[in-house]
């Protein structure tokens, strides 16, 4: 069955490749309102003339990020999730110096491979499975704007989209051809070290120094790394006191942390609690918290990766998969408990990057076997 859905989709590449043309030609960095508006809007008009009108929608008022729609798509059952970021890192006039192009096999453009391939994948699945008269589930499709900024508008969004749903594919980029079925939770905090402010060869006893604080603090939290359990702490900016001879009465510095389980979550949670200062006449205090939690590879979540992996089979195609210390928005909906299948998206490289680019027969694959896999989940 999906080596026809395969023909079918191969048989369509112009009209694929055309729709990720004039989608990868609208520029929506995650910065920008109004270029945001503008890619919705034209993504809206897009994905009612490709699959007709949605049962319901529901939009969602971004604030100053991106504003968000939840599709509802007719089908059999229980809702599939799919999300699709349509923001990219990639500011306003970067198509002038770098516009779409087909070079053989080679797609570029900016936003191409995280992930507005995906969203086409998603698109044109659908579509084979009705061309081939396939049954096909209830599909409930979120379009946020806010994704590479960490989804501040979009999280609570969904979270609530999640409720109800069979399980969740998220249409970003694979891992060199793999999918993701273990991402790390990412922690963004800052430490601030407050000391005294003295003179430095005058005074020196009367100051508490915060810098001081602020180095120790540092060797406490990359202490905290433990690399066989996948934690990795990295304070990567730090700042503070004003002059070399006064003694630091402030400083702060900006922590990543990264946890492959929740239980690692939980010790350097406490472990950022439990930071005191050395001198009882300083303080340090931690801001931020867990940008998104971890996705553990769940039962259900192998599950639904060897659905994947026997239809690509059928391709022959060897599916992998893998875990990665980037988060998405599949940390979200996996952290609750539902089955996730990420990185369902293009086969490319450069993420982020200007190298950034797609395979179009890899397109064609997985836009092939994400309908074989909406076509089982149906089932
Ligand atoms: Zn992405």
């Amino acid at each position: 069955m999906i080596r026809e859905l395969h023909e079918w989709v191969r048989a369509h590449r112009d009209d694929l490749l055309a729709d990720l043309a004039a989608y990868v030609g609208i520029e929506t960095p995650s910065d920008d309102k109004s270029a945001l508006d503008r890619g919705l809007s034209w993504v809206d008009g897009w994905l009612r003339d490709r699959l007709g009108a949605p049962e319901n929608v529901q939009d969602v008022d971004g604030g100053p990020y991106g504003d968000i729609k939840v599709y509802d798509f007719a089908g059999i059952g229980e809702p599939v999730l799919l999300l699709c970021h349509y923001d990219t890192v990639w500011p306003l006039g970067t198509l002038a110096e770098w516009p779409f192009t087909v070079d053989g096999d080679r797609a570029t453009g900016p936003g191409i491979f995280d992930m507005k391939s995906g969203l086409v994948h998603a698109v044109w699945a659908l579509r084979a499975l009705d061309a081939a008269g396939l049954p096909r589930p209830a599909v409930r499709l979120v379009l946020n704007g806010d994704e590479e900024i960490g989804s501040p508008a979009s999280r609570p969004v969904i979270e609530a989209a999640a409720a109800g749903t069979r399980a969740t594919l998220v249409f970003e980029a694979s891992a060199g051809g793999a999918v993701k079925t273990a991402r790390k939770g990412v922690g963004i905090f800052r430490v601030r070290a407050t000391g005294v402010e003295a003179h430095a060869g005058l005074d020196p006893a009367k100051g508490a120094s915060a810098i001081d604080e602020l180095a120790r603090a540092v060797l406490a939290l990359h202490g905290l790394s433990d690399p066989d359990a996948g934690t990795t702490v990295n304070v990567g900016v730090i700042e503070g006191g004003t002059r070399s001879n006064v003694i630091a009465g402030a400083a702060s510095g900006e922590v990543d942390v990264r946890v492959s389980t929740a239980a690692e979550a939980a010790r350097v949670d406490a472990a950022l609690a439990a930071l005191k200062a050395h001198d009882p006449r300083a303080a340090l205090t931690v801001e931020g918290g867990w940008n998104r939690p971890v996705m553990e590879r769940s039962a259900a979540i192998a599950k639904v990766y060897e659905l994947a992996r026997e239809e690509a089979a059928q391709l022959g195609v060897t599916l992998r998969e893998c875990s990665v210390g980037g988060a998405s928005d599949g940390n979200f909906v996996a952290a609750l408990g539902h089955p996730v299948l990420d990185g369902f998206g293009a086969v490319g490289d450069g993420a982020h990057a200007r190298h950034e680019h797609i395979s179009v027969e890899g397109m064609l694959e997985r836009t092939a076997l994400a309908a074989a896999v909406l076509h089982r989940l149906a089932g």
